[in-house]
């Protein structure tokens, strides 16, 4: 199959890695150094998202936010230029569910279809093939987009309609930033109180407190490796659509927006490109740790 690839971070690195492996070509565009591996393992790259589009049959995107998914869909020398009827976009990034059912709307206007499909797993769940990936759209572009999709995750759901995949992600996001700001919290509280939070997150792992997050996160917080993974600037990002879509709906979410508050000071003392799991210096520094 010919597909598209656009967005080749630390997730869509990997991810488009499996595509190549699984002997598809794959278009490329903005290969910087640190992805030349993909070009010698087979993926081609090209000057522009429209040169993309005019080469794939399917385009995946997996850009950082809701403006970069606008620009490279709509901007000029843009995914839409290159477009013609029957191809499908699959944007894997995690944006704005209204905004998404907009650049669906514009799509399907030029006879293409538009799946969204946000991830979770992190990096690690983009090396091993092993996301989780949300998905909202039709049955027909479901179905077409699952054998690429079976490539690069294991736990696929077809959610609801376009938009439902990324606002299943917002509340994946509000779920995994409270929790990290929970953890962050009973280990400055641990250490303050003298305990040793090795030894605190090592018995909780044992009881209801044991999560995810408690294991892969807490750790990072007890060995101070904060190297994204994923970085502090984009959960804030995450957190700011929940923010704004309960606002829409004249929902309270206050815990969000304490975490989304937290995640801003974190910004502002310059560890927005750090792991989320470095939640835990800002709230160290209110501590006076
Ligand atoms: P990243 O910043 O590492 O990668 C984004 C890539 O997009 C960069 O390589 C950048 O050069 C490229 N890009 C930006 N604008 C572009 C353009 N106009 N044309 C071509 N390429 C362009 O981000 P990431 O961590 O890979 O995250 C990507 C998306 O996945 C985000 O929406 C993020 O919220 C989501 N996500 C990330 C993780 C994680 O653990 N990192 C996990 C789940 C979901």
């Amino acid at each position: 199959m010919n597909i598209g690839f656009i967005g080749l971070g630390v997730m869509g690195s990997p991810m488009a890695g499996h595509l190549i492996a699984a002997g598809h070509s794959v278009f490329l565009n903005r290969v910087k150094p640190v992805c030349q591996h993909l070009v010698e393992q087979g993926g081609t790259p090209l000057d522009s998202a429209r040169a993309v589009a005019q080469a794939a049959d399917i385009i995946i995107l997996m850009l950082p936010d809701t403006p970069d998914v606008d620009a490279v869909l709509f901007g000029p020398n843009g995914v839409a230029e290159g477009l013609s009827k029957g191809k499908l976009v699959i944007d894997m990034s995690s944006i704005s569910p209204v905004q998404t059912q907009a650049f669906a709307a514009r799509l399907a206007d030029l006879g293409c279809d538009y799946l969204d499909a946000p991830v979770s797993g992190g990096e690690l769940g983009a090396k091993n093939a092993a996301l989780t990936i949300m998905c909202g759209g039709t049955t027909a572009a479901f179905e077409r987009a699952r054998p690429l999709l079976e490539l690069m995750g294991k736990n696929i759901t077809l959610v609801g309609d376009v938009g439902a995949g990324q606002t299943c992600k917002v509340a994946n996001q509000i779920i995994v930033g409270l929790t990290i700001a929970a953890v962050s919290e009973a280990m400055t509280f641990a250490k303050a109180a003298g305990a040793d939070p090795a030894k605190v997150r090592e018995a909780l792992m044992g009881g209801f407190a044991a999560s995810r997050i408690l294991e892969v996160h807490g750790e990072r917080m007890i060995n101070r490796t904060f190297d994204p993974g994923f970085r502090i600037r984009l959960h804030r990002k995450d957190l700011g659509l929940a923010v704004d879509g309960a606002k829409a709906l004249n929902l309270a979410l206050p815990n969000t927006a304490t975490t989304q508050q937290l995640m801003n000071t974190a910004i502002a003392r310059g560890d927005g490109d750090k792991d989320h799991s470095a939640l835990i210096l800002t709230l160290e520094a209110l501590a006076g740790q």
